[in-house]
């Protein structure tokens, strides 16, 4: 629908808006119930459909689920790492639940495998007993510490002094999970609009304008030049969702305070995959203790049986707006970063054989806090912080943000 729009007019949007003093007071305008910026609102999109909203996604590429949604580990996380009562902690724990189920009722292919965290060293077992006690205070009420040595008997190619057993921890196939979030949606009347970006917005009366344009004509942007958009939308509810893309957007939202919009971080995590082994040397998921900005290089067993490694921590720069609108993000990893790998793998793998490692894929952490600042909590804002009713902001989304996903959506949905 919004694209025929946006077709029909583009050839009189651009004389208009040359001849327009705001720039925008002659573009085409239409009303929308709720809009999604960004596919990977997948699960919100489809739990305000079932609600009976009538909902339009807006996506700036040709199809979903290709930003950090499908560039991830695929785990979905017990609820250990985060602070009690934080909404990660809540949002994780209720969302693994969901999850479960919603991949049993369905059908997603998904392995409840379990995680060992593990202490390498005597000087981390106080971390590990932390990350007990924080498991506990959120819920998570499976786990069980063990001695190193029966954590090796376990699994014998592992080496450690102790190990916090989650059993609750496992593994989706988190393209199927999309596809069938999105099948969901749209089977309540969802409509999707690909190749279609939000480039920002302009507050009029006490409703939110969403700048649209078609990503085509974006492509040859000049950086910092003004972008004019094809079309106003008017929705009177919008969640940007729009991802590593979500905090320059709000940025872009004329009108609303600066001060409540946090600074963008990003975190580049690279994967590198195990060659040359015929079965997996763990069975279960392998984490070794958090580091500053991850929770470690870790190994993952996906529901094909590739075993990967990571991903680790490398502080990047964004670029501009609209590359990041078009996720023009670098995501290439380098074979040299493997280097690095080796080492951290084998204080817990110590058979890791020279030259087994391949680079895989990387994925971009949306962080809200910088290199050895304190972790953030995801940040969802509505009227009370921003002032703007009907608009969400969904900042900082990152781990466990894929596990979360059905919890956020209750929660907004809930909320309105
Ligand atoms: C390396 C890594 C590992 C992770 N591992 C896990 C894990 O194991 N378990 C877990 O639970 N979580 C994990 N996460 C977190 C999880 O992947 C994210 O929380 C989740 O995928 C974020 O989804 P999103 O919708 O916010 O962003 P995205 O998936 O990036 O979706 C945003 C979408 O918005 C679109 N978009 C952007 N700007 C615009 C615009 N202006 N107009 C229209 N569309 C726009 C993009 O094209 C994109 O499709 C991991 C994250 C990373 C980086």
């Amino acid at each position: 629908m919004l694209r025929n729009t946006i077709r029909n007019c583009s050839s009189k949007i651009a004389t208009a808006i040359k001849s327009s003093p705001r720039g925008f007071a002659a573009t085409p305008t239409e009303t929308a119930d709720a809009v999604v910026v960004g596919a990977a609102g997948l699960a919100v999109a489809r739990e305000l459909a079932l609600r009976g909203r009538e909902v339009l996604v807006i996506e700036s590429a040709g199809t979903f689920g290709t930003g950090t949604s499908s560039r991830n580990s695929e785990v979905i996380h017990a609820g250990i790492y985060y602070p009690a009562k934080s909404l990660k902690a809540r949002f994780c724990v209720r969302g693994k639940e969901l999850l479960y189920k919603y991949c049993c009722d369905r059908g997603i292919p998904h392995k409840q495998l379990g995680k060992l965290i593990v202490a390498t060293s005597v000087a981390e077992i106080p971390k590990l007993e932390n990350l007990m006690r924080f498991g506990i205070a959120n819920g998570v009420e499976d786990l069980r510490m063990m001695e190193g040595s029966d954590a090796m008997r376990m699994e014998p190619e592992l080496q450690c002094v102790k190990a916090l057993l989650s059993p609750s921890t496992g593994i989706v196939d988190s393209h199927s999970f999309m596809l069938s979030l999105l099948g969901e949606a749209e089977n309540c009347k969802a409509t999707l609009s690909y190749n279609t970006t939000v480039v920002g917005g302009h507050i009029e009366g006490d409703r939110l304008h969403l700048h649209i344009s078609e990503s085509k004509e974006l492509a040859n942007n000049i950086v910092d030049s003004p972008v004019l958009p094809q079309l106003i939308l008017i929705p009177r509810l919008v969640i940007n969702s729009a991802g590593l893309s979500a905090v320059p957007l709000a940025r872009r939202f004329d009108g609303i305070s600066r001060k409540v919009v946090p600074s963008p971080y990003y975190a580049r995590g690279c994967y590198f995959t195990l060659s040359k082994t015929r079965t997996p040397p763990f069975n279960h998921l392998i984490y070794p203790m958090p580091e500053d900005g991850g929770i470690g290089v870790h190994v993952t067993i996906d529901l094909s049986g590739l075993v990967k490694f990571g991903p680790d921590v490398e502080w990047i720069s964004g670029p501009d707006d609209i590359s990041s609108f078009l996720n023009r993000f670098d995501y290439s990893v380098s074979s040299d970063r493997s280097a690095r790998f080796y080492p951290e793998i084998r204080k817990y793998f110590r058979n890791l054989k020279d030259g087994c490692l391949e680079p895989g894929y990387s994925g971009i952490r949306a962080k809200l806090c910088g290199p050895k600042q304190p972790p953030q909590d995801f940040m969802i804002q509505g009227e009370d912080v921003h002032g703007v009713p009907g608009l969400i902001n969904l900042f900082g989304i990152e781990s466990p943000g894929l596990t979360s996903s059905l919890a956020i959506a209750e929660y907004i949905v809930s909320k309105l």
